[in-house]
């Protein structure tokens, strides 16, 4: 899906990434955990076609059109319903307007916003907005999924609840997931390998790894073992 080759990145003269090497495989969700400042979101940006490479090389098994990003930001416009922000991506690529609707309605059933369609951003918990902003990028249906931090605002509960929603619905569409954060635990818990990122000013891989026990292919299904 995407594979990325000895990759220098930087802004002006001012190196951030020097010799970053990695990979995601077809239906693989594979995380990188930096510290902060490291360059993680300088090399998802690269990733995306935002920022040109000093050297290397980055390759997409794919077309561009199929890459999803969600940011740390909610990205919603205030001014819009839950269901028209859903829609959002659909209208920019041509959708006609009743057909996107619908599509964002489904997709916002399927994170569980059901009769929330009508809300405003400021009518949503900041977990329900999280959970607009992935129906907007999924409804788009990506091959691969980039993720800044995207549930770093949200509490712990949250948290795991939309990783556990989200982790279902890529399983289910056979997305490919690059997820970033500095939260080592929530990458163990979720990827099937994970990068680190060293700290800069010309951070490295400094290590790649299998995630070292297999995370539950259904996580609904941690809710019923009988030790919780
Ligand atoms: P992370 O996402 O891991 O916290 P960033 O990719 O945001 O790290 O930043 C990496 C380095 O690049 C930092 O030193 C930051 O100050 C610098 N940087 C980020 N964005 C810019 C920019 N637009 N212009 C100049 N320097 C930047
Ligand atoms: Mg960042």
């Amino acid at each position: 899906m995407l594979e990325v080759r000895n990759l220098a990145l930087g802004y002006g003269k001012v190196p951030v990434l020097a010799g970053v090497s990695l990979h995601v495989a077809a239906g693989e969700f594979v995380s990188l955990v930096g510290p902060s400042g490291s360059g993680k979101s300088t090399l998802l940006r690269a990733i995306a076609g935002l920022l040109k490479p000093l050297s290397g090389e980055i390759r997409r098994g794919f077309p561009k059109e199929a890459l999803g990003f969600l940011f740390q930001e909610d990205a919603l416009l205030p001014w819009r319903t839950a269901r028209q922000n859903a829609a959002l991506g659909l209208r920019i690529r041509g959708w006609p307007r009743e057909k996107a609707l619908g599509e964002a309605e489904a997709w916002l059933s399927r994170l569980g916003l059901q009769g929330l369609g009508d809300r405003f951003p400021h009518e949503l918990s900041g977990g329900q907005r999280k959970r607009v902003a992935l129906a907007q990028v999924l409804a788009l249906r990506p091959r691969l999924l980039l993720m800044d931090e995207p549930f770093s605002s949200l509490d712990a509960i949250l948290r795991m609840e939309i990783t556990r929603d989200l982790l279902r619905l890529v399983e289910g569409e056979g997305i490919s997931v690059l997820l970033v954060t500095h939260d080592l635990e929530e990458a163990l818990a979720l990827s099937d390998r994970v990068y680190l990122l060293s700290q800069g000013p010309r951070a490295r891989i400094a290590k790649e790894y299998p995630v070292p026990f297999p995370r539950p292919r259904d996580p609904v299904g941690v809710r019923s073992d009988p030790r919780f």
